[in-house]
């Protein structure tokens, strides 16, 4: 395993497969390294790929605004994504890709040691929690893995483009307010 540093500058200069040849930048991950919450995404955008940072565009604006209504912030969370670069066309990653990339992943994830993880979306929840999970039927449902609870939400894209799945989603951050609670976790309003 390799410390958050030599992790970083191996992942940035990486050419493991082929969205090496189209990205801009590649996007590691965000927030504090010490965080007990991670969120994680299918992959950059084209805003992110830009940036070099992940949830920047208008799904990031959203992201935002759905983590203030459970305090939280990108302050208290580390947000990452399956594969650092961008697919072209926001194509979904193909398996070779996040074969590729997903040893990174891994490693934030022993580094960070997050209480909760939180899948944003179908692809992130297919990598991490089930081959077979089926957004529409189990976001929100919690699984605990070696002392990790993990669930699984909409994507926020998806929540731009389809306002009916809001309701559900609203559900689903209060309930995961809920576990940061009963797990004791310590959270700040943005702003304090
Ligand atoms: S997506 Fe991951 S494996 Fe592929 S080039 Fe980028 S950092 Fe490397």
């Amino acid at each position: 395993m390799l410390d958050w540093e030599a992790l970083e500058q191996r992942c940035m200069s990486c050419n493991q497969c082929g969205l090496c040849s189209t990205r801009h930048h590649v996007v590691f991950g965000v927030g504090p390294r010490n965080a007990q919450i991670m969120f994680i995404g299918e992959g950059p955008g084209e805003q992110e790929d830009l940036k070099g940072e992940p949830f920047v565009g208008p799904a990031g604006q959203f992201l935002d605004d759905m983590l203030s209504i459970i305090d939280l912030s990108r302050h208290n969370c580390y947000i990452a994504n399956i594969v650092k670069c961008r697919p072209p066309r926001n194509r979904d990653p193909k398996e070779e890709e996040q074969d590729a990339c997903i040893a990174y992943l891994r490693n934030q994830v022993a580094l960070l040691r997050p209480k909760i993880i939180i899948c944003l979306g179908r692809i992130a929840a297919k990598r991490i929690l089930d081959p077979n999970f089926r957004i529409t039927r189990e976001h929100g449902t919690w699984v605990e893995r070696k002392g990790v609870w993990m669930t699984a939400i909409y994507h926020p894209s998806a929540l731009l483009r389809d306002i009916s799945k809001r309701p559900e989603t609203f559900d689903d951050l209060l309930s995961i307010r809920q576990k940061i609670r009963e797990l004791g976790i310590a959270v700040m309003p943005p702003g304090l």
